[in-house]
């Protein structure tokens, strides 16, 4: 089995003039998963399905009783999206798997590959759904009453004809796989940049949001002395730069003010008011205070001196999810023998390993994405790469096999 043919062939279901549309539950998310599972029991493996719609592809191990050693990815999609995100780590699992197999290799205990339902929460609004759910990280009874955005309940959607794969048997209890590895696209340009073909992810970014409201007086843009005023924009414009320049002083961050609403947003007024959301991101948690810190201290300092209000909300927080000290050391040998140049980073996105990770040692491998693009058409990774990428998945699970003997 070809990841790159796998890919073009996935390419073609839900695509658009810019890019890939496979919602969950969609046709086109449908026929993909059933194209999985057909690929998947051409290897000889057995396919069953969860009532999210996660799919799993089993080998059996030499010994019974073990849990697996488990890779996977999604196969969803944002609207517009490119090909790689998430059907990588799906089709290169089974392209891995198809590895082993050739090779003659068995393992103790057996290998999975799991599609997992609703990652990107594009189509029901939680996104890494059905990892989330397999992990226990939300009730199946919560995700059953979810609405699509086109308003049909998720059971719903599970029970109509783009949901349950038929004649896949439904799986009632999920039990966690004895180590996790995800194989995805960097989506950012620290791996090209950097002259690596392959990357070992320590962790997954932790995350804040903020809402930033300036508070300053409106006034005619015309009568109002400089001296006189109490300019909410000018303001804003303050907290965004020191923003930029606390995260470029600390390191190991990433802060972005991308939202600005202006009021009353006329050119001959003074602008009263200013609402801005914040986003800060990080591998460690530690950093991220800091930031937040200075965020705070930012934004007292320059209200005083300019004589404005401005209140900061955290609207949303998650912490960092570290990787697997064990899984990230047999990952980093099996890369660097493949790609001396192979490094390790932290994922700026989220994934499904993030939720696999809360019940089992995970870890991730990235490959390169052209130009740090992603969640677009244009989204590419040099077919060599995506070899070189399955090689190094491949690898990884034998390895993991041995590393995790005792469970
Ligand atoms: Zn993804």
């Amino acid at each position: 089995m070809q990841v790159t043919q796998a890919l073009a062939e996935l390419a073609t279901l839900g695509a658009t003039s810019g890019g890939i549309d496979r919602g969950l539950f969609t046709p086109a998310e449908h026929a993909a998963r059933t194209r999985f599972a057909a690929w998947a029991r051409a290897l000889g493996a057995d396919v069953t399905q969860d009532r999210c719609g996660n799919v799993f592809a089993r080998i059996a191990g030499s010994e019974p009783g073990l849990a697996p050693i488990q890779c996977g990815s999604h196969l969803d999609t944002v609207k517009d999206g490119g090909a790689y995100d998430g059907a990588y780590g799906v089709a290169g699992g089974l392209a891995a798997l198809s590895m082993i197999l050739t090779r003659g290799a068995r393992t103790r205990h057996p290998l999975e590959v799991v599609a997992w339902a609703g990652e990107e929460g594009s189509r029901f609004p939680v996104g890494t759904l059905g990892s989330a759910v397999y992990a226990g990280l939300i009730h199946y009874a919560e995700i059953a009453e979810l609405q699509s955005a086109d308003g049909e309940p998720f059971a719903d959607a599970f029970a109509g004809p783009s949901g349950a794969l038929a004649g896949v048997p439904v799986r009632e209890t999920n039990v966690p796989p004895a180590a996790y590895v995800e194989l995805h696209i960097e989506q950012g340009p620290v791996l090209e940049r950097g002259g690596a073909r392959l990357g070992i992810v320590s962790a997954i970014a932790g995350q804040r949001r903020y809402a930033i409201t300036v508070s300053g007086t409106a006034g005619h843009a015309g009568t109002v002395p400089m001296r006189d005023r109490a300019d909410a924009l000018a303001a804003a414009a303050e907290v965004v730069l020191e923003l930029e320049r606390s995260a470029r002083a600390i390191g190991d961050c990433v802060a972005t003010i991308g939202t600005i609403a202006v009021e009353p947003n006329q050119a001959n007024v003074i602008p009263g008011v200013a609402r801005m959301r914040a986003d800060v991101r990080s591998g460690d948690d530690a950093t991220i205070e800091r930031i937040a810190a200075a965020l705070y201290d930012a934004c007292t300092r320059i209200g005083e001196r300019r004589g404005v209000g401005i209140a900061v909300d955290e609207t949303e927080r998650r912490a960092a999810v570290a990787m697997d000290a064990a899984v990230i050391e047999t990952v980093r040998d099996v890369c660097r023998a493949l790609d001396p140049d192979a490094f390790v980073l932290t994922s700026g996105a989220g994934h499904d390993a993030m939720c696999v990770a809360r019940v089992a040692p995970a870890g991730m491998i990235f490959v390169p994405s052209a130009g740090g693009r992603s969640h677009v058409g244009e989204e590419h990774t040099a077919p060599a790469d995506l070899e070189l990428g399955v090689e190094a998945l491949a690898n990884a699970l034998v390895a993991l096999d041995a590393a995790f003997a005792k469970n």
